[in-house]
């Protein structure tokens, strides 16, 4: 029975093979205390461990480079010089010493108190490399207590890794392996594992949040690291739609990517914006290499997730600039941080996040989260401010429920222009503000918000969920996620009338508006802005370039008549393969998207 499961990918294609777990979870650690005649064993057992990492780091760091992985075996190289730091080998050294603790113990303070140095540095290269403090610390560690340090290598021909997590150290046995791609619980899309799977293009989907605790070594495995989906134990079928995806991306994106220079426009010359959504700041470039123009919702959530915690308005402007400056001049919507619910709840600290709470989705997320904890938003605020002065810059406030919430963040905005202007920092004063609305309750009361904003972004991703009571992330009731379902549609007919009365723009971000099936339906809505993942813009931009938008008006009327929601996808898979069949079949068409 195939099991289903959603991350995010992080490098393009698709993979089809067989698990290789490598269980990389954290480590517990024991305190205890050593009599004096147990001190001296126990600092040439660190003394042991410390060696063979060396070794090991050695090893690993000949093969890199042998392999033609320059960044690795220097990374490599810095990570044994770390092993010889005073911070870490005598620093541990004397707490086993004065404090009569075991090495583990004394091994673990070091490497919290290195990375707390790591953490006050005002430079975030040095900050970033933190990270690496952890990975040599888990190194150690692993030794320390006889566990393998590195996944095993000379990997069967199809094997697809698995693991809670992968550091670079990790990745070289793989590089020119048999590997065919990477699964993993956590990481974002630039860690180490992220960028090294792009660069061996390989596909990697990461943040699959339990899949360690349901594979098995040997399980049977696809993964699709542009969509994020991953499922194990697939079924035949679902194997051979996989493959075809698999081969029909290839052909097609090709042949699409051609059409990158083209207008953006309908065959009756209606122009439709087509923006990218990302998560990092480096997908900006993937976004306009697909024909992007501009970015429609940037996730600032992921920064917290790399960080493992949430970055100060100083990191987080230093990101921003890396977005705005290759925009020059096209627009970038900046929402502010979504926490909570499904997202990485696990970095936060159990009060502050969900994970641990029953119902999530319905907790303490994105402004909500902001409400606790105030100083966060504000230094978010003061950082895209900064930004604005860049370039053009919006605002965009997530899971608006109410007008007190948007009223009391506007309230912190204005704050932060205050404190902006008696520091004589520029920034833009008429920076628009928008809301996501993704609520049923934001759409009802769609007409107060737009009296108090510039723009409405809808996420279709959470308006589905909360609309339908369909968890988005949980496969049992993944069938019943509906996209199509009337009373969705309804919703969104409405929001879109409220912006045209009330003239304010209008952008659909949710994961409909990168879907090629909903593109004739949302312009024949009156939508005319759409912001989704870099690699669907091209597809939908063939679609906008084929149809008329009075073609798409007489589609949507008769869609909105129809009263289930299999009817109306009947409709549209008619309409989509007159207009363009080639983006239809392969893709959409063999293998709908497992979840949305
Ligand atoms: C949405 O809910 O549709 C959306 C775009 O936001 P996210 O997927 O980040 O919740
Ligand atoms: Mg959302």
């Amino acid at each position: 029975m195939s099991q289903i499961f959603r991350g995010l990918g992080v490098s393009s294609g698709v993979a089809m093979g067989r698990v290789q777990l490598v269980d990389r979870r954290r480590l517990s650690v024991p305190r205890l205390r050593l009599s004096h005649a147990e001190i001296e064993p126990e600092i040439e057992r660190f003394e042991r461990a410390i060696e063979l990492s060396e070794a090991q780091l050695g090893d690993l760091r000949g093969r890199a480079a042998q392999s033609g992985l320059s960044d690795v075996a220097t990374l490599l190289e810095a990570h044994a010089s770390m092993l010889r730091d005073e911070h870490l080998r005598d620093a541990t050294k004397e707490r086993i010493k004065l404090d009569g603790v075991n090495a583990e113990w004394a091994l673990r303070s070091s490497v919290k108190a290195l990375r707390d140095i790591f953490d006050r540095l005002d430079d975030d290269y040095f900050r970033e490399r933190r990270s690496d403090v952890d990975l040599v610390g888990d190194r150690l560690l692993r030794n320390l207590v006889g566990e393998e340090a590195d996944p095993p290598s000379g990997f069967a021909e199809d094997t697809v890794v698995v693991a809670y997590a992968l550091s670079p150290a990790d990745t070289v046995p793989l590089y020119r392996s048999s590997v065919r791609g990477f699964v993993t619980e956590t990481g974002g899309p630039t860690s180490h594992l992220a960028i090294l799977a792009r660069d061996m293009s390989l596909p990697a989907v990461v943040g699959v949040a339990g899949l360690v605790e349901r594979a098995g070594t040997g399980d049977p495995i696809v993964l699709d690291g542009d969509s994020g989906e991953v499922v194990l134990h697939p079924e035949e079928e679902l194997q051979s739609r996989f493959r075809v995806r698999a081969r029909a991306k290839q052909a097609r994106e090709v042949e699409l990517l051609e059409e990158r220079a083209l207008n953006s426009e309908t065959v009756d010359h209606t122009p439709v914006t087509l923006l990218g959504n990302i998560e990092v700041s480096d997908e900006v470039a993937v976004v306009l290499d697909r024909g992007g123009m501009g970015i429609g919702l940037y996730r600032t959530e992921f920064m917290a997730m790399e960080h493992r915690r949430l970055p100060t308005a100083d990191e987080q402007l230093v990101e921003y600039r890396k977005v705005v400056e290759p925009l020059k001049g096209r627009p970038l919507t900046i929402r502010t941080i979504d926490l909570g619910g499904d997202k990485l709840a696990r970095i936060l600290p159990r009060t502050d996040a969900s994970s641990e709470v029953l119902n999530p989705a319905l907790g303490l997320r994105a402004l909500r989260f902001s409400l606790r904890n105030p100083e966060s938003l504000r230094a978010q605020l003061r950082a895209v401010l900064r930004a604005s002065a860049l370039g053009p810059v919006r605002l965009l406030f997530p899971f608006v429920t109410g007008l007190e919430e948007l009223r009391w963040a506007k309230e912190q905005l204005k704050e932060a222009e205050q404190e902006l202007s008696r520091e004589g920092l520029p920034f833009d004063v008429k920076m628009p503000v928008g809301v996501m609305i993704e609520t049923p309750a934001a759409v009802e009361i769609a007409d107060l918000l737009a009296q108090e904003v510039e723009f409405f972004s809808i996420g279709t991703n959470d308006l589905i969920q909360y609309t339908l009571a369909v968890d988005r992330s949980n496969d049992d009731v993944a069938e019943l996620y509906r996209p199509c379902h009337p009373a969705v549609l309804r919703m969104l007919r409405r929001v879109v009338q409220v912006a045209a009365t009330a003239e304010i723009e209008l952008t659909v971000c949710g994961e409909m508006a990168a879907e090629p099936l909903h593109t004739p339906l949302l312009l024949g809505l009156g939508v005319r802005s759409f912001s989704l993942n870099a690699p669907s813009i091209p597809r939908v931009k063939r679609v906008v370039r084929r149809v008329t938008i009075d073609a798409c008006e007489q589609l949507a009327r008769e869609v909105m008549l129809v009263a289930t929601a299999e009817q109306v996808e009947q409709k549209l898979r008619v309409a989509l393969e007159t207009w363009a069949e080639e983006v239809f079949a392969g893709e959409t068409g063999d293998l709908p998207s497992l979840l949305f």
